[in-house]
C-alpha cells in the first residue's frame, strides 16, 4: 500500500492594509497583507494546519515587504 501524505498550501487570505504607505513608491492603500497556510495532508486531505506564512505586497510596485 502506498500512502500519500506531505504538505501542501492551502488558499491564501488577503486583507488590503488602508493607511499604511510603501516604502518603495510611497503609494498609500496598495499594502496588502498575504497569509498562506501550509497544511499537513494525507491523500490530499488536509490533517492540521503546519504553519502560516505572512507577507506584505505593494500591488503597485509589486514589491513584498
Ligand atoms: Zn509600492
Amino acid at each position: 500500500m502506498i500512502l500519500f501524505l506531505g504538505t501542501k498550501t492551502g488558499t491564501g487570505e488577503t486583507n488590503v492594509l488602508k493607511g499604511v504607505s510603501s516604502s518603495y513608491c510611497h503609494q498609500t492603500n496598495t499594502l496588502t497583507a498575504i497569509s498562506i497556510p501550509t497544511y499537513f495532508h494525507l491523500f490530499w486531505i488536509s490533517i492540521f494546519k503546519i504553519n502560516t506564512t505572512h507577507f506584505v505586497e505593494c500591488c503597485h510596485c509589486k514589491k513584498s515587504l
